[in-house]
């Protein structure tokens, strides 16, 4: 951690009283780097302990998920909610389902969020949540069982106005189904606007569930056009193929470039005619299964076992898979190979090291938290439409997801001018993100 002392100083504090968190403090270190450079500006905004109070979460809620299997065994998960900031408007964050979460990597997501949340421009506060569950190989009972036991607890801190879930890794417009069925079962109300990522029959939105995967293409449009080019004719590697990999491919074609590869836990296929995204869509969203399926059923891809996606030369890369899954050897293995552009659709997906080696090289690099912010943008505008019990056509809300994508890529430009980094974007999305909470806060007093 470097920069003034005061932020390492506080830094430092965190680390100790977050002690074995390690991906939390990975993602207060991103933003503490930025802060520095505020501070040296404007040092008002280490007054009134404002910094030590957004690194602390509001309230962490830890809960017993018991549930029965198909067997009848009795399995015990643990649930999480972290309600993080709630600044500028409700708590508002995925929940993931996988056995690698627990209360670090919740606080990492929520505190990611913060910003995120801010920088959408929308009036939604910074939360997460989750369970160490694991979806894989469960029968649809068993994840509703699951997912009915585990809002039987968490429904008692919901509310449209206070917290408002979606979806995250694991948990897609099935597991929302199964959860707000739950929370008016337990509430008898039909409180649309306490979950989103919902089915377009029962209060969802057109283009959530595409949200994420087109928002970070929109966002990469924006960056090659301050670079003067466009998508057009480029080659993407796109890493998973779950919700935001599949519509970040769509996106891409749609705008001209193709996507020649993308992956799973498994590995990863290439494909340089440009993923099927019929037959990914089958594989992947209908039938759950493997992405070497893919290369199987289609002559002109092969599957690569294991082994790194990032090896694959491209224009440019969207890590959509997970955190930290792009490492400095990989980020050297892309700028050889001449990537332009690199824009995280997952949450923290490019280690600290590879991060260092894209500025070093002038690569432009998006941060998670500008890049994938169309995912609860396009939540915000479906408590928007829940509100005014209204439902919007696709058409329509793809413009608008796709204008907040727009001016989240002018905040970021605009800010990193100001601070005198032209494209930076992870100074300018920490900075705008963080002066918008820090002002609110302020406003609203210890
Ligand atoms: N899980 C998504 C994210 O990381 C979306 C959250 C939401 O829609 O509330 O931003």
């Amino acid at each position: 951690m470097t920069g003034n002392g005061q932020v390492s100083r506080i830094y430092d504090e965190v680390v100790k009283r977050n002690a074995g968190e390690p991906l939390f403090h990975q993602a207060v270190a991103e933003v503490f780097e930025s802060l520095s450079v505020v501070l040296e500006r404007y040092p008002h905004y280490a007054d009134a302990g404002l910094i030590e109070r957004l690194c602390e979460p509001e309230r962490q809620i830890i809960f017993r998920v018991p549930w029965q299997d198909d067997e009848g065994n009795v399995i015990v998960n643990r649930g999480f909610r972290v309600q993080y900031n709630s600044v500028l408007g409700p708590y508002k964050g995925g929940l993931r389902f996988h056995p690698s979460v627990n209360l670090g990597m919740v606080k990492f997501l929520g505190f990611e969020q913060i910003f995120k949340n801010s920088l959408s421009g929308l009036p939604i506060g910074g939360g997460k949540g989750g369970s160490d569950f694991d979806p894989k190989g469960r029968s649809n009972s068993e994840i509703m069982r699951f997912c009915q036991s585990f809002m039987t607890e968490l429904h008692r801190h919901l509310g449209e106005y206070t917290d408002v879930p979606a979806g995250d890794i694991g948990v897609g417009g099935r597991e929302i189904g199964y959860l707000f069925g739950q929370y008016k079962r337990m509430t008898n109300s039909y409180e649309s606007g306490v979950l989103t990522g919902k089915g377009l029959t029962w209060g969802g939105s057109q283009v959530r569930r595409e949200a994420t995967g087109y928002g970070a293409t929109y966002f990469v449009a924006s960056m090659l056009e301050a670079k003067g080019t466009d998508l057009a004719g480029k080659k993407v590697v796109i890493s998973g193929s779950g919700n935001v990999a599949i519509y970040a491919i769509e996106k891409v074609h749609q705008l001209g470039g193709t996507a020649i590869a993308c992956s799973d836990s498994s590995g990863y296929i290439v494909d340089e005619q440009g993923v099927d995204l019929e037959l990914l869509k089958e594989i992947k969203e209908i039938k759950r299964g493997r992405i070497s399926e893919y290369a199987e059923q289609r002559s002109t891809a092969h599957f690569v076992e294991g082994g790194s996606i990032w090896d694959v030369p491209c224009d440019v890369a969207l890590p959509c898979a997970t955190q930290n899954e792009l490492s400095g050897d990989d980020a050297a293995t892309l700028i050889k190979n001449g990537v332009l552009a690199v824009a995280e659709g997952a949450n923290m997906p490019t280690t600290p090291e590879a991060l260092k080696a894209f500025r070093e090289a002038g690569v432009a690099f998006a941060p998670g938290k500008a890049a994938n912010a169309g995912g609860v943008a396009t939540s915000a505008l479906e408590m928007q439409q829940n509100a005014s019990r209204d439902s919007w056509h696709f058409e329509y809300t793809d413009e608008r997801l796709a204008a907040i994508m727009r001016d989240v890529h002018e905040r970021c430009s605009e800010t990193a001018r100001e601070y005198g980094k032209p494209g930076d974007y992870v100074l300018g999305a920490n900075i705008a993100g963080f002066v918008k909470v820090a002002d609110a806060m302020f406003a609203l007093g210890v």
